[in-house]
């Protein structure tokens, strides 16, 4: 009988719930078990989590660097030194020839603490190039610069999810946890057999939406306007918090005014949410004595996005549910290390510890970690929309972890059109992306159960992801690969390849900034079920944040006033309808790794388009009818899907898929001045029968 092996406790590699699971190792893979022990999502998981280690053993995951020997020609199989040559040659060609802001690097939501930290290092002391960010732009910026506005700090969860049954109503506003974290959705269920109220704002009756109390569905683009209206009618019922506002905030006259221009009449005709619902939604928000907010992608992936989640924060401002126990306001983060991914220096504007790169103390310190001339660390450099538009032109090398643009970036053909036309490219990932397939030089690298590091789930809870694994021995660890590259661009210290000896480096690096990682390690990780941060040496660590005071300056939260704005686009005689995307509950983000899970494929084998019975009748289309849906950026077919849970206005698509099928085909790039964050969420169509 083989000895059994025994299981590693772990985390699921895709979303930010970032669900503990065992891995057993068993015939060079691994099994998933049940790990009831971590609280989060107590054993559940989604099938996505169940599935994942089959995209470790998966015959299309890549086992060996490949290099474009000619342009146009094929990639054809390298060794890693001929790879790694490749790379650096590639970027200190460009650098030499155009300067060092020529040279870019894109990163991701899914790289672990050590990888995101690593890797902005990497930039800006071996490449000395401003020009990083990652699709955690695409993914929360809206809500973090919202949080930073209001708070003084971001992080996407105040409180830890066990808060969220305990409270009186919960507002979930364009979020849907039945697809896109499943295991979550426990906490609105407990809500409500504890008696607490869930109301959901969603132009789609989503299967989350299915169990409110209350389903609010605007018209996509107008969540700005609909949190006005709440606003007007808190202050026209009497029902604000004077005593908290006086006691704990600043600028409420001017959101207060900004709010009492929003008369609910007014807000009607702008969202199409009826008038008594919206007194609805009032009383069932301030009737109990605790109540919370949370956000996602639906109000935050809008070009006004930064002011749309800043309502619904004045919202919970003005009625005393911030700040306080079991109350409050927070965004439901979407990629597994999308709160770790912005807090360690892959940001065109961070520094690790989430400190400000434009900072002079900030960047003296972290230079001082680093072991470099604060002066010779670039500014701040361009967002991952203008970045990626700036590709072939102002940017000419491309160095990308962990990120498939050419399907998840808005105005995606666009995008691709840029990458195209890149003077070098160089891609590491599992699997041969869409934008890996585009590469010169294309880096094979570890998976998540191969490999050990650190990420923060959505609560601020940082996680210990563990290697169970031992990988192909065609495979590289990112970490080396930053080694390899920084040695052959001549930086010979400064880039270990253990997770834990960066980790130990982030600790000092962060210490003293707003994410403070200074008292965490591996050890305590592993005792504690991970560690809130912030969290300075000696610290239990912080789950709830904000009780006595706020993060700014003087410790109130600052109210931000705002007026309601049409969308970029908005519908006309030429594409008279509006497009929202969104996930589906088998795929994850750009499908890079879920579309190669034969269970996932099956359960969602491609796009769609989901529309309203009405509007199927006025364009004579049945179920399955193959539509194109055509914007002022591109046209994208995909088979109808007719249901009545949508608006007849709007039509709605998946975004996971590459071809003819692609969402972000059609969506607009028009960016939120604050956040940089795309419009993704909203723009207008027009469809008809392909
Ligand atoms: Fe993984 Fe998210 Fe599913 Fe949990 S909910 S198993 S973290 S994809």
């Amino acid at each position: 009988m083989p000895r059994t092996q025994e299981a590693v406790p772990t985390h699921c590699p895709y979303c930010a719930l970032q669900c503990g699971m065992n891995l057993r190792p068993a015939d060079g893979t691994v099994v998933v078990e049940e790990r009831a022990d971590f609280p989060v999502n107590r054993g559940a998981l989604c099938g996505k989590g169940r599935t994942a280690p089959a995209v470790l053993s998966s015959r299309v995951r890549l086992t060996e660097p490949l290099v474009r020997t000619r342009p146009g020609g094929p990639l054809v199989p390298a060794t890693w030194e001929e790879a790694l040559d490749a790379v650096a040659s590639g970027l200190a060609r460009t650098r030499r020839a155009h300067g060092p802001d020529a040279v870019g690097v894109f990163g991701g939501g899914g790289l672990t603490n050590e990888k995101a930290y690593g890797l902005g290092k990497f930039a800006r002391v071996v490449l000395g190039t401003s020009q990083i960010d990652y699709n955690g732009r695409f993914c929360m910026s809206s809500a973090a610069a919202a949080h930073q506005r209001a708070f003084g700090l971001d992080r996407g969860l105040p409180f830890p999810l066990e808060d969220v049954p305990r409270t009186g109503c919960v507002i979930l506003v364009g979020s849907n946890p039945a697809e896109t974290m499943p295991p979550a959705l426990r906490y609105l269920t407990e809500l409500k057999a504890n008696g607490g109220t869930l109301i959901v704002v969603d132009p789609r009756r989503t299967r989350t939406a299915e169990q409110a109390d209350l389903h609010l569905a605007p018209r996509p683009g107008t969540d700005l306007a609909l949190a006005l209206g709440l606003l007007h009618l808190v202050v026209a019922e009497g029902r604000t918090d004077a005593e908290f506002i006086a006691a704990r905030t600043t600028g409420w006259e001017d959101a207060r005014a900004a709010a009492m221009a929003h008369w609910p009449e007014l807000v009607e005709r702008i969202t199409g949410v009826p008038v008594p619902r919206l007194r609805r939604a009032v009383e069932m928000f301030c009737a109990p004595a605790s109540a919370m907010v949370l956000t996602a992608r639906g109000p935050e992936q809008q070009a006004k996005g930064t002011d749309t989640v800043g309502a619904w924060i004045n919202l919970c401002l003005a009625t005393g549910r911030a700040g306080r126990p079991l109350s409050g306001y927070g965004c439901l983060t979407g990629q597994g290390n999308g709160q770790g991914g912005r807090e360690h220096g892959q940001k065109a504007d961070q520094l690790p510890g989430y400190r400000t790169l434009t900072d002079p103390d900030a960047r003296a310190h972290v230079a001082r970690v680093w072991g470099v001339d604060p002066q010779t660390l670039p500014g701040p450099g361009r967002s991952a929309y203008e970045l990626l538009d700036a590709l072939g032109t102002e940017v000419k090398a491309l160095l990308l972890m962990g990120s498939n643009p050419v399907v998840s970036a808005p105005r995606a053909a666009h995008v691709e059109e840029r990458i195209r036309s890149l003077d070098f490219l160089a891609v590491a990932d599992v699997v041969l992306s869409e934008t890996a397939a585009l590469a010169d030089v294309v880096l094979p690298v570890t998976q998540w159960a191969e490999e050990t590091g650190t990420t923060t789930s959505l609560e601020g809870r940082v996680l210990l992801r563990r290697r169970a694994l031992t990988p192909p021995p065609g495979v590289r660890s990112d970490l080396e690969v930053l080694h390899g590259l920084a040695s052959r661009l001549g930086v010979e210290k400064g880039f270990p390849t253990d997770p834990e000896e960066v980790f130990e480096e982030l600790r000092r690096a962060s210490e003293g900034g707003p994410a403070d990682y200074s008292g965490i390690s591996y050890a305590r990780i592993t005792a504690e079920q991970g560690v809130f941060w912030p969290c300075p040496e000696g610290s239990p660590g912080t789950p709830r944040l904000f009780l006595d005071r706020f993060a700014t300056e003087d410790g109130r939260a600052r109210f931000t006033p705002a007026v309601h704005r049409e969308a970029a686009e908005t519908p006309d005689a030429d594409y008279p309808l509006l497009l929202t995307t969104g996930r589906v509950v088998a795929q994850y983000q750009s499908g890079a790794q879920t579309r190669r899970v034969p269970e996932l494929n099956e359960a969602a084998p491609g796009p769609f388009v989901e529309l309203h019975p009405r509007l199927a009748a006025r364009l004579g289309v049945a179920e399955g009818t193959p539509l194109a849906v055509t914007s002022r950026r591109g046209r994208a077919v995909a088979p109808a899907r007719i249901t009545d849970a949508i608006r007849a206005d709007t039509v709605f698509m998946p975004f996971h898929w590459y071809g003819e099928g692609r969402a972000n085909t059609l969506t607009h790039p028009a960016l939120d001045p604050v956040s940089r964050m795309p419009e993704f969420k909203v723009c207008a169509v027009r469809v008809e029968p392909a």
